[in-house]
């Protein structure tokens, strides 16, 4: 699959008319309870994947969380490679990528 590019720009030649941009995206989920803090995951991403001082868990890096969840993201799509060898790598296979 042809990788998309991180952003997508639309620019109308008519007078008036508004420039749209549209990020893409990619979707994580983290099912938390089930890591078992390989470290494989914030290894191979460690801009999207970090581990919690509290619990030891994986958690979405905050800042491309959604609704500030832990357990969700939206990853741009520069690091959506790294998402998806994290996913890949995860033993338990906790890690869900919706592209
Ligand atoms: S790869 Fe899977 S088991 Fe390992 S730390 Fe990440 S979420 Fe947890």
């Amino acid at each position: 699959m042809t990788p998309l590019p991180s952003r997508l720009t639309w620019k109308s030649a008519l007078p008036g008319h508004v420039n749209v941009e549209v990020w893409s995206v990619v979707k994580v989920t983290i099912d938390r309870p089930g890591c078992i803090s390989c470290e494989n995951c914030w290894t191979l991403c460690p801009d999207i994947f970090e581990q919690n001082p509290d619990d030891g868990l994986s958690e979405v890096a905050e800042q491309y969380r959604v609704d500030g969840n832990p357990a969700e993201g939206e990853v741009p799509e520069d690091f959506a490679d790294c998402t998806v060898e994290a996913a890949d790598s995860c033993p338990v296979t906790v890690i869900f990528v919706e592209e």
